[in-house]
């Protein structure tokens, strides 16, 4: 074992010589320097390493009572106190523990055994407060640097009990506007109305115990009005003796900028760069919905166009693939021009778009796919070197059937529609064969 180095700040010799005489019967190997006051502690600290704990008498000439022990405190930080102290009095002691020291002494009651064990007891205390110390400030430094909000809601009160500097500052408030306890419905209303009915889910579901803890994203109201999303996690901490929720504890994070980004990323996932329309998958997404709409609503036919460039390659062989580029966004400019608010059009890839009219008949989709045919022969694009470019496009055109088996069925007549409006001649609108022969043009409809 390791000598412990010790420091007796004691001014009454006798005394002193008391506590020499129990340590040298305790058995520890010590090695022990005595100091008659506060400030000759201060001198010896300022020149020599710390001692392993420090034996402190509470009536010094510099210093008396507790001004003692903080004042040693104050010189030593971390460094285990024993109290040594005249009184056989418990409040008196308990003070003393208060005001920094790990440990105390009753100075006529002091035997070899119980010295030894108040200073071990010291040395290990002051380690775990040191050790706590540490976790706390690890833990604050976490909960700032990752700006979590944490809340303390006692359910039967349904009141927050523990809101902390975080959460309140979240929705734009400060700590010392806010009082404790607070009530959770003054919170609760600043959430989203569309997010509400989720929210109570996630912790119904909890509170039966069907779900390990609460988990959410909802919104929330910020004082200056617009909506902060928020991840909120939590669980119940204690229940009451029958086995009901008492206490509920957890974390809120500001995750607006993750849901922001991530719906940038989707609507770049969803659109087309050149163009600014969506692309095949999000088009083909649309277009599945409609196909689910026109099964569930035969009566309401849904027509669906394809439309490719006429000679386009003639136009990137002329211009090159940059004018082909401001020729194209110029199309799908021209068509989207011609189009209703419900109409989707897409880019499918390449000069190949697509075009789906909900709720509009054969007729109707003949009538809009010549208009965008009329639009691109009078477009005339500029280029940057001031050349004027023209172009045509085909068009082929069906109606969404009730038993397509794929959703692209429909896509695939209008694409074979398509290719015979380009062998018929290009710059022409070509109805699929089951149109083009009259066919009923009222969706079929299961029996
Ligand atoms: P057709 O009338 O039969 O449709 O003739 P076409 O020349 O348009 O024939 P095709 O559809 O086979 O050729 C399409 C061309 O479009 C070929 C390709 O180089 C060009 N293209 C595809 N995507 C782009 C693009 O993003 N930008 C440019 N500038 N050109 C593209
Ligand atoms: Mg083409
Ligand atoms: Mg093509």
């Amino acid at each position: 074992m390791q000598t412990l180095t010790m420091i007796l700040v004691e001014d009454d010799p006798g005394d002193a010589g008391l506590i020499r005489y129990a340590l040298k019967y305790s058995g520890i190997d010590h090695a022990l320097s005595w100091f008659t006051s506060l400030g000759a502690l201060a001198e010896h600290l300022e020149e020599n390493d710390a001692p392993d704990v420090i034996l402190l008498d509470l009536n010094l000439p510099d210093s008396t009572g507790m001004a003692t022990v903080e004042g040693c405190k104050a010189l030593v930080g971390d460094i285990p106190i024993v109290v040594l102290t005249g009184h056989d009095d418990m409040e008196f002691s308990l003070q003393a523990l208060e005001a920094g020291a790990q440990d105390y002494l009753i100075k006529g009651k002091l035997e070899a055994d119980s010295l030894l064990r108040s200073v071990r007891y010291a040395i290990s205390r002051a380690r775990l407060e040191q050790r706590l110390r540490l976790s706390e400030a690890r833990m604050a430094a976490a909960i700032e640097g990752a700006n979590l909000g944490l809340w303390e809601w006692l359910l039967p009160e349904r009141q927050f009990v523990s809101l902390n500097e975080q959460f309140i500052a979240m929705l734009g408030f400060s700590a010392d506007e806010i009082a404790l306890p607070q009530p959770v419905g003054a919170w609760l209303e600043r959430l989203h109305p569309d997010d509400l009915a989720r929210f109570d889910a996630a912790l119904a579901a909890h509170l039966k115990q069907h779900a390990p803890n609460v988990q959410c994203e909802v919104r929330m109201r910020h004082r200056q009005g617009h909506w902060v999303w928020v991840m909120v996690s939590g669980h119940v901490a204690s229940r009451t003796p029958g086995g009901s929720p008492q206490r509920l504890v957890g974390v809120q994070q500001d995750i607006s900028e993750r849901r922001a980004m991530a719906e940038r990323l989707e609507a770049l996932a969803m659109t087309d760069t050149l163009t600014g329309l969506p692309n095949r998958r999000h088009f083909m997404r649309a277009t599945d919905y409609q196909y689910g709409r026109v099964k569930r609503h035969p009566e309401r036919p849904v027509c669906v166009l394809m439309l490719d460039i006429d000679h386009f390659k003639r136009v990137n062989d002329a211009y090159g693939h940059a004018g082909g580029d401001v020729v194209l966004s110029a199309f799908a400019e021209a068509i989207t021009g011609q189009l209703r608010e419900t109409d989707i059009a897409g880019r499918l890839g390449g000069e190949e778009f697509a075009v789906v009219l909900p709720d509009t008949d054969a007729a109707g989709g003949r009538h809009v796919a010549e208009k965008l045919r009329q639009a691109v022969e009078a477009m005339r694009v500029a280029l940057e070197d001031g050349t004027v470019v023209q172009i045509t496009t085909s068009l082929g055109l069906t109606l969404m059937q009730v038993d397509d088996t794929r959703p692209d069925g429909a896509l695939a007549r209008a694409d074979a529609a398509l290719y015979r409006a380009k062998r018929e001649g290009r710059n022409r609108v070509v109805a699929c064969a089951q149109l083009a022969e009259e066919q009923p043009m009222q969706p079929k409809v299961d029996v």
